[in-house]
Formats: structure tokens, sequence, C-alpha cells
């Protein structure tokens, strides 16, 4: 795939993320955010995965706030109130977004916690 092409991916992804507790500030790519809330075993997963990715010249954020449709299984972006199926969007944090992809990464220690998330969002478990 082009070069070009890839960026205009990585750049139509990260618009639908941002920074927590800021009206509009895009997060920054490759970056990895600790949160405190999450386990050693949770963050360490995160570095682990995250690294991954970078050294396959990837782009990524973590920690990444966003408004997603529960039933579609896709993040539509903070901007937006509502799906086009018609469902509410939910506000969102995400662990981790593959942004050439847009893949979206979850890293769960509970079955029953990972258990609830749509089939698109890759679950990981610690
Ligand atoms: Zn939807």
């Amino acid at each position: 795939m082009p070069i070009i092409t890839d960026e205009v991916n990585r750049n139509a992804n990260a618009k639908k993320y941002r920074t927590p507790g800021t009206a509009c500030h895009r997060r920054p790519r490759n970056a990895i955010y600790l949160n405190p809330s999450n386990t050693d075993k949770h963050e360490m997963k995160k570095v682990e995965i995250v690294w991954q990715y970078i050294k396959k010249k990837k782009q990524v954020l973590t920690e990444a706030e966003t408004k997603g449709c529960m039933k579609c299984g896709i993040d539509i972006g903070y901007d937006y109130e509502y799906c086009n199926c018609g469902e509410r969007l939910k506000k969102l944090r995400r662990d981790i977004v593959v942004l050439d992809t847009g893949e979206i990464i979850e890293i769960e220690t509970d079955k029953q916690r990972g258990a609830r998330h749509h089939k698109n969002i890759t679950v990981i478990y610690v």
C-alpha cells in the first residue's frame, strides 16, 4: 500500500479520538499512557502490544477517548451523538487503537467483562 494512503487512513482514524478530559486535543501517536486504575499486568500487556506495533512501523493511540456504537462495534467519534443505525453512542476509553487499520484492542482480566465487547473488538486477556 502506498505510504500516502497509510497516512490518510491513520488521519481518518485519529480524528475519532481525543485525549481524555479535553474538548478537542488529539491523542499523540505512539505514546503509552499508563492508567493507575488498571492492574500491573494490564499495563505491562499494553506496553508489550504497543511495542509490537511500533516495531512494525504501525501507529497507535492508547487510553484514547471516543464515542462508539455498542450495537455495531464501531467507534464513531466524540463529536457525534448517534450511530447511523439509530443507537445512541456511548462514551468510551480505548486501551489501544491501531490507526493503520482502525483495530480496537481491549485488555481484560475478567472473562465476563471481556465477553461484553462486540465481536469487532480484539480482546486480549491477561
Ligand atoms: Zn450502530
